[in-house]
């Protein structure tokens, strides 16, 4: 019989401890890296006292493509708390020494039961990724507030560590657009912290602001006082007024000598002159000058973005559990269809082409009614084999010419070209009834109804004109 005292003993084989049923592998400085290896332990903990090689050590653990090892718990073995800011915010913490593990068993315990009740859906679109891997991280250290921290290291300046992590420093701006998208969503709620400007040509935030010559763009001047004799009206540079001999200033137009400042002459402003083309100017230009790609910016060409606090909602944090796919991003990779970007780009051809005489040619829709109820029931991934089922479906009716697209989750939008309206509307109508019956035989537990309509093309419309008039009666719907 094993008594309770041995059950609870810390036991240390190599790099392996365990205590109760946890296991802790333990990472050395001299180690060969390989957090593929990871998942077999609960608990990573790094015996790593140089800050860079910590650094590279978390960074990659929570850049990890497998999400059981990027959320794996991560503790330190050291008696001092880390201030670096990748270090301190994706670590779980700092244990002492091994006879301590028992104090952060706790911790690792709520962490590792909130990683099991976390689902991960297959999500292919990169920023619904980031997304799922900003929320997990979050969730399962009961994170609600998401903050931009003051980061030397940032590309931008301010760091949001569970999202910026998975950025080179070069394209962490894109984590702001990524926090947008997420915001619209309704994951986060958000306040405003700051404002920052950013390269116009690379999206870097380290900039040289100065002042430059307007004529030459250098740097490189000199400023003097500019001098105003009332007596004279004589006004120039301080210099005009010196004399080789002594400090006092003559006027260079009257010969006068200038007695008091404010009484016989003052010194409206100051007048630069550029040391590299000499020229004199009183306004200079402020430029910023990207010190990552080397852009020379206008100030007012710098892209200006809100730098937020993120508190997330309780949607974010279901979605923290559930997963969050973009469903039209999602939808983008059905094969048969093409981007709305590309479809307008096609559609424009197709409106040309209608100057030859006799040419016909269509556009139509196939949409899917009461999309939200019909995605609730079906589920994200029966609803993109529905929408799959029915590209297919058009695709064999129309010509292989076609261009097909999602117009948003619920409608596929298409083109039928090179076809006669009447002789096009007949085939729509039969195709209606065929996916009638294939959708309901398909997709038996849910009731789905699709509408489907054809429009034919006008001579002189615009493209965005054309897909708004055909998509327009469905907004009403
Ligand atoms: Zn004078
Ligand atoms: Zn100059
Ligand atoms: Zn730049």
């Amino acid at each position: 019989m094993v008594s309770d005292f041995d059950t609870d003993q810390i036991i240390v084989e190599d790099n392996i401890v365990t205590y109760r049923s946890l296991s802790y592998f333990i990472v050395e400085i001299n180690d060969k890296f390989r957090p593929d290896e990871f998942d077999k332990y609960d608990v990573i903990l790094l015996d790593i006292q140089d800050e860079s090689l910590l650094h590279f050590a978390i960074s990659e653990i929570r850049t990890h493509v497998n999400p059981r090892i990027y959320l794996k718990p991560i503790f330190i073995l050291n008696t001092t708390e880390y201030k670096e800011v990748i270090i301190s915010n994706l670590s779980d913490g700092v244990v002492s020494s091994i006879s301590h593990i028992p104090s952060i068993e706790s911790k690792i315990i709520s962490i590792l039961s909130k990683i099991e009740r976390i689902n991960h859906p297959k999500v292919l679109g990169f920023d619904s990724q980031m997304i799922n891997r900003t929320l997990n991280l979050m969730y399962t250290r009961g994170k609600k507030n998401l903050e931009p921290l003051p980061y030397f290291h940032s590309g931008i300046g301010y760091y949001y560590p569970e999202l910026s992590i998975n950025f080179h420093h070069r394209d962490e701006s894109a984590a702001l657009k990524i926090l947008d998208i997420a915001e619209n969503e309704g994951l986060f709620q958000s306040e405003f912290y700051e404002r920052v400007y950013l390269c116009n040509n690379c999206n870097g935030g380290y900039l040289n602001y100065r002042e430059v010559c307007p004529k030459c763009n250098s740097s490189d001047s000199k400023s003097q006082d500019l001098v105003h004799h009332f007596p004279c009206a004589y006004v120039g540079p301080i210099d005009d007024f010196r004399n080789s001999i002594d400090d006092q200033l003559d006027c260079p137009k009257c010969n006068k000598t200038l007695r008091h400042i404010g009484v016989d002459y003052d010194k409206p402003s100051v007048l630069y002159t550029c040391n590299s083309c000499h020229h004199r100017f009183q306004d200079y230009y402020t430029k910023a000058k990207c010190t990552t790609c080397g852009t020379e910016n206008d100030v007012e060409h710098l892209v200006a973005h809100s730098i937020k606090r993120f508190i997330m909602t309780k949607k974010g944090e279901s979605v923290a559990i559930n997963g969050y796919i973009n469903i039209e991003k999602q939808l983008e990779t059905i094969p048969g269809t093409v981007t709305m970007e590309i479809f307008k780009v096609l559609l424009q051809y197709e409106l040309q082409r209608l100057h030859t005489a006799g040419y016909h040619s269509n556009i139509g829709y196939l949409h899917v009614e009461r999309a939200a109820q019909v995605s609730g029931i079906l589920g994200l991934e029966k609803q993109k084999e529905l929408m799959s089922d029915l590209v297919q479906m058009l695709r064999s009716n129309i010509n292989p010419s076609d261009f097909v697209s999602f117009y948003n989750s619920s409608t596929i939008i298409f083109s039928y070209v090179d076809k006669n309206y009447d002789d096009a509307k007949i085939v729509i109508d039969e195709m209606m009834d065929l996916s009638n019956r294939l959708i309901s035989k398909t997709f038996e537990k849910v009731k789905i109804d699709l509408k489907m309509d054809l429009e034919p093309l006008t001579l002189g419309n615009e493209v965005e004109q054309t897909v708004n008039s055909m998509v327009f009666p469905l907004s009403k719907l």
